[in-house]
């Protein structure tokens, strides 16, 4: 059996177009551009480019970005003041703090500050607590986690009845997808650093979400056949080529190509998403503020 690829990179870019097409019809009908506030405390390359690759697309969707850089050695108060200043903005619609923080700042506190309005990184822990509570809707899903369900809806993959195994419980990514699976219907298996067999419990998926950190580590014989992957696992390895590294996932694509039915590339598959859902997150943001 040879998989098919899910294009990440196309499904992002469909959902970019149908935000800039609702955000220039909004601003037609006079109503405000929505505005995304990033937050960077302190200079972390990676975040930093992260938060650039953000302004970057919010512009091109016409959404308006008002950037906030902070000292690492800003105070816990400073901070939260900070927050609430961009809490009180009524041009700033949506607002992101990006982590993690320099060692010494509670991010729990400064998410926490966040008006749960503006929340469209979707970590506000009430939002998180109604992710977890039957009937509960949260005002807006983690972008990683929402673009995995988001790229099995749009491949049409069947969620309800479907054995669902997730590796990795963190904050942002294992846990949150583990909770929209549940919700979908799926029968979940939340596996960690703690599993015991775990080749014999993925063997059980019908849908795969990998979200470790490991390169390549699911094997080929771990997959049950016609298993859909959802590879979140970002890894940079040594290669041969010009740069001499690559981005591979946390599953070997080329085993899983012979025995999955859809599998998410890396780079080209997750990783766009995340971008996209946050811009859906800040239109739907401008729109709550229209009242
Ligand atoms: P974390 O390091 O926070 O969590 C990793 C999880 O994997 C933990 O729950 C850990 O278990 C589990 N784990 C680690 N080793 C093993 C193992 N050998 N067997 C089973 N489980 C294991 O990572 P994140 O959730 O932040 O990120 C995961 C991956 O996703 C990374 O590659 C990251 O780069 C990528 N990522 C990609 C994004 C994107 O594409 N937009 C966004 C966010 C992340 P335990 O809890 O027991 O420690």
């Amino acid at each position: 059996m040879g998989a098919k690829i899910i294009d990440g990179q196309a499904i992002a870019n469909q959902i970019q177009e149908e935000v800039k097409e609702k955000v220039a019809a909004r601003v037609a009908a006079g109503k405000p551009v929505p505005g995304l506030a990033t937050v960077l405390v302190g200079g972390d390359p990676a975040s930093a480019m992260y938060v650039k690759m953000k302004q970057k697309r919010c512009a091109m969707v016409g959404i308006e970005s008002f950037h906030v850089e902070l000292p690492a050695d800003i105070s816990q108060e400073e901070l939260e003041n900070k927050v609430a200043e961009l809490n009180a903005d009524p041009k700033v619609h949506g607002i992101l703090v990006q982590l993690p923080l320099p060692k010494g700042l509670d991010e729990e506190r400064v998410l926490q500050a966040i008006d749960i309005k503006k929340d469209v990184d979707g970590f506000h822990p009430l939002n998180i607590g109604r992710l977890a509570q039957k009937g509960r809707t949260p005002v807006f899903l983690p972008a990683t986690p929402a673009g995995c369900i988001e790229l099995l809806l749009r491949s049409g993959v069947e969620m309800e009845g479907a054995n669902a195994v997730v590796l990795g419980r963190s904050n942002i990514v294992g846990m949150p997808v583990a909770l929209l699976l549940v919700e979908r219907n799926a029968t979940v298996t939340i596996c960690h650093s703690r599993t015991k067999d775990l080749p014999g419990v993925v063997r059980q998926a019908d849908i795969l979400i990998a979200a470790v950190g490991w390169p390549e580590m699911v094997k080929g014989d771990w997959l049950k056949e016609g298993v859909v992957i959802i590879d979140v696992g970002t890894n940079k390895v040594e290669a041969d080529n010009e740069k001499g590294y690559k981005w591979v996932g946390d599953v070997d694509f080329e085993a899983a190509m012979k025995v999955a039915s859809l599998v998410t590339p890396v780079p080209r598959g997750v990783g766009p998403m995340t971008i996209a859902m946050l811009l859906q997150n800040t239109l739907k943001a401008a729109e709550l503020a229209d009242g």
